[in-house]
């Protein structure tokens, strides 16, 4: 598990991972629900044996409000219907999750800023000499 947060005033609660819906949970059709993501639902079951589910979606932003909550409440009967383990939906109110893991679609996984670059096929800047994983 990541170093993240560990020990972190945590005490005795179960670790947190914090997992996106668009894309993850379901395929992507924003604003609808996709279908289900194959393997979804038993890695969830499975992760929630041990982890406390945070959902945490681009669907609660404040861009969406306009919408008057129709985005959430369409995710809400999306994990319901297909019976989605989860412990709470964040609403990004208290800025982002603080969680030992993420799962995200769109997360580039960091391991050097030369590798993010690469991710982006974005050349490095002239003279770029990445230390980062020094
Ligand atoms: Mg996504």
């Amino acid at each position: 598990m990541p170093q993240c947060h560990k020990g972190a005033g945590r005490g005795s609660r179960r670790p947190v991972i914090a997992v996106d819906f668009d894309g993850t949970i379901c395929e992507h059709a924003f604003p609808e629900c996709g279908e289900l993501k194959p393997g979804a639902k038993k890695v969830l079951d499975l992760l929630s044996k041990q982890f406390d589910i945070v959902i945490s979606s681009c669907r609660t932003s404040k861009m969406f409000e306009h919408e008057g909550g129709k985005y959430v409440r369409e995710m809400i009967r999306f994990l319901k219907e297909h019976e989605i383990p989860y412990s709470r939906i964040d609403g990004g109110d208290e800025g982002k999750i603080v969680a030992d893991a993420y799962v995200d679609d769109k997360a580039i996984r960091f391991t050097t800023w030369a590798s993010v670059l690469n991710h982006l096929g974005i050349l490095p800047p002239p003279g770029f000499i990445d230390t980062s994983s020094a």
